[in-house]
């Protein structure tokens, strides 16, 4: 959430903030800020809603000037969208403007202190006591005051910070909340995000908590919170700059849609070697797994629906048992795990604040913590004893499509790999699995060679008020992420039901026309979900059915028929959510949605 850019070098600072900010407007899209600094006085330009705003404002950045400066992209924790509470706040004496991504948990009683020494606050952010905190430090020394400011605060922060009496260099600090630095030529940048500076350069410090980085054209240093100079790696991001643009698709989120077999492929071929599954970033040996009475799968959003999906397949093929939480409810429950236990996290950020707040309390209590991460040098992959990254590349529409798909793929490995290390697996199994995983792209390519099948349904029931998903075990995990898909980027109220759970309840919402979206793809439970079909039917609904090539008879029950190819039960959710995806996006495309940038959401979840 939110999106911070700096920059300081020789070119100007404010087409190169807006640039970035491009890049980051997924984060947060309240408002648009950028501040820069002319060698004197800070220059701020801030405007309401979408950076376009912002940059028709000042001309492209053109009429801005100066080569140091800030942006900044809001997702409004405290205080409404608008133009007194966008960023930077700037103290009182116009000397600091800070830009800030997450949440000063006790900004109450600091900004009862400062009123009390006659700071006057002028906004109802959390971020104006930041300003007026460098204002109340500052004797002269810009670093000592960034120290003594952060000791005060509380929660999660990354703040950039320029100060008018350092006309050639701004610091700043991150906690609990995104932020890199980017080391270029004569130029330093910070971001949110690589994508913000890849153009410029892939040569970047991944920052610790509580790390200060104090920027100028020449160099970048790093200090602890003593302030002596830490030394660290550059890591060098071998990203396509391409893949954080839109490449002629309409919106990012269909260009995500389509990249899914190729991230697919990137994420698990280089995990399988001569026929088996080697996962060299994970050290789980078979004892370990033999001694396994639980695991916990730990996740936000649609994230928790791959745990969901995790679970059915982990508890079959490794009879273990597999416990799926929300992260925001995990973390304060006191839950039953301890020493040896192990815990499964997974965010496609690897900054989700909750899912990482879980990730510490899990091992406060000896779990060993595995994550499914798709951002290398993230701050839950750091804190984890394991991680295994998902290769999806940069995510950009909000809406998540391959990122969840890739986490699918991994949550495969590890139940294939464990279930493996168990002795489970006869070989032709293994084998036979391993193929399964290894046709996963080129199946789900075929699905989305169809994609004017979808759009034709979509335009059917785009109008909808309310649109049911239901399935039963795999099928029923997939719903709901059919179902938030849908509801996040269309704003029709959907729900995603267990389809045997629907007639003890939510069955009374079905009327005349509802349109209810049943999943029945593996063979096991497809009468059962055919069952409660005809209940909806019975009832008026109208029902898209989803299933596989070889139910030759879906048609006699449902009004629409989506096919996806067969495959192995267990894989079919990575097959039967690419037309759920297509269905969401297409509804919110004819509904004339903003589909990349969904109202009152943000990508990345920073806050709690
Ligand atoms: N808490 C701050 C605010 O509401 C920062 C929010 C953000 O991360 O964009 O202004």
């Amino acid at each position: 959430m939110c999106g911070i850019v700096g920059y300081v070098g020789s070119k100007q600072a404010c087409p190169i903030l807006l640039e970035g900010l491009s890049k980051l407007e997924y984060r947060g899209y309240d408002s648009a800020v950028v501040a820069v600094l002319d060698g004197e006085k800070i220059n701020v330009q801030k405007a309401r809603g979408r950076l376009s705003v912002l940059s028709n404002m000042v001309d492209g950045g053109k009429s801005v000037n100066g080569v140091m400066g800030i942006g900044h992209t809001r997702w409004a924790t405290h205080g409404e969208p608008s133009d007194v509470n966008s960023h930077p706040h700037v103290s009182s004496s116009g000397r600091f403007a800070v830009v800030h991504n997450g949440i000063i948990e006790n900004y109450i009683p600091l900004k009862k202190r400062l009123m009390e020494k006659g700071f006057q606050f002028v906004s109802e952010t959390d971020t104006e006591v930041v300003a007026h905190l460098f204002e109340y430090y500052y004797k002269g020394d810009l670093l000592e005051a960034m120290t003594k400011v952060i000791h005060r605060v509380e929660g999660s922060y990354a703040l950039g910070v320029l100060c008018s009496d350092y006309p050639d260099s701004f610091v700043a600090v991150r906690k609990a909340s995104p932020m890199i630095v980017g080391v270029g030529r004569g130029e330093n940048f910070i971001a949110s995000d690589v994508t913000a500076i890849l153009a410029h350069t892939r040569n970047v410090y991944y920052l610790e908590d509580d790390e200060i980085v104090m920027l100028s054209a020449s160099g970048v240093k790093i200090y602890n919170t003593d302030r002596e100079e830490i030394k660290k790696e550059i890591f060098r991001v071998n990203w396509d700059v391409s893949a954080a643009e839109k490449g002629g698709y309409e919106h990012f989120m269909m260009k995500e849609i389509e990249e899914q077999p190729k991230a697919l492929r990137d994420t698990i071929s280089p995990r399988i070697k001569d026929g088996k599954i080697v996962l060299d970033d994970i050290s789980l040996t078979s004892e370990y797994i033999s001694s396994l009475k639980k695991i916990y799968i730990v996740a936000c959003g649609s994230a928790y629906h791959v745990g969901v999906v995790g679970k059915y397949v982990i508890e079959r093929m490794c009879r273990i048992s597999v416990e799926v939480e929300v992260a925001s409810e995990f973390r304060y429950h006191d839950p039953l795990i301890g020493k040896g236990d192990l815990v499964i996290v997974i965010s496609q950020s690897g900054e989700t604040a909750d899912t990482l707040a879980a990730l510490k309390e899990a091992k406060a209590r000896g779990a060993h913590v595995l994550s499914i991460v798709n951002v290398v040098g993230s701050s839950i992959a750091n804190a984890s004893d394991s991680v295994l990254y998902t290769w999806a590349g940069p995510e950009i529409a909000v809406a998540t499509t391959k990122a969840y798909s890739t986490q699918l793929a991994v949550i495969y490995l590890i139940a294939i790999y464990m279930a493996d290390k168990l002795g489970r697996l006869e070989n032709d199994e293994y084998s036979r699995l391993i193929e399964e995983l290894n046709t996963l792209p080129d199946k789900v390519s075929k699905i989305l060679e169809n994609k004017s099948e979808i759009q034709f349904l979509a335009s059917k029931f785009f109008s909808s008020k309310s649109i049911f998903f239901i399935g039963r075990n795999l099928d029923y995990a997939v719903s709901l992420e059919g179902s938030l898909k849908l509801k996040e980027i269309s704003y029709i109220h959907s729900e995603a039901y267990a389809a045997g759970e629907l007639k003890h309840g939510t069955i009374s919402l079905i009327e005349d026309g509802t349109l209810v979206v049943a999943l029945a793809t593996g063979d096991k439970l497809y009468e059962k979900t055919i069952s409660n079909v005809k209940e909806v039917k019975a009832r008026g609904a109208v029902v898209m059915g989803v299933t596989t090539t070889h139910h030759e008879h879906a048609e006699d029950v449902c009004d629409y028929v989506v096919r996806i190819p067969d495959a192995d039960e267990l894989v079919l959710p990575s097959l039967s959510v690419i037309p759920l995806q297509l269905f969401g996006y297409y509804v919110a495309s004819l509904k004339g949605c903003d589909i990349d940038k969904p109202r009152n959401l943000a990508k990345s979840v920073t806050v709690e």
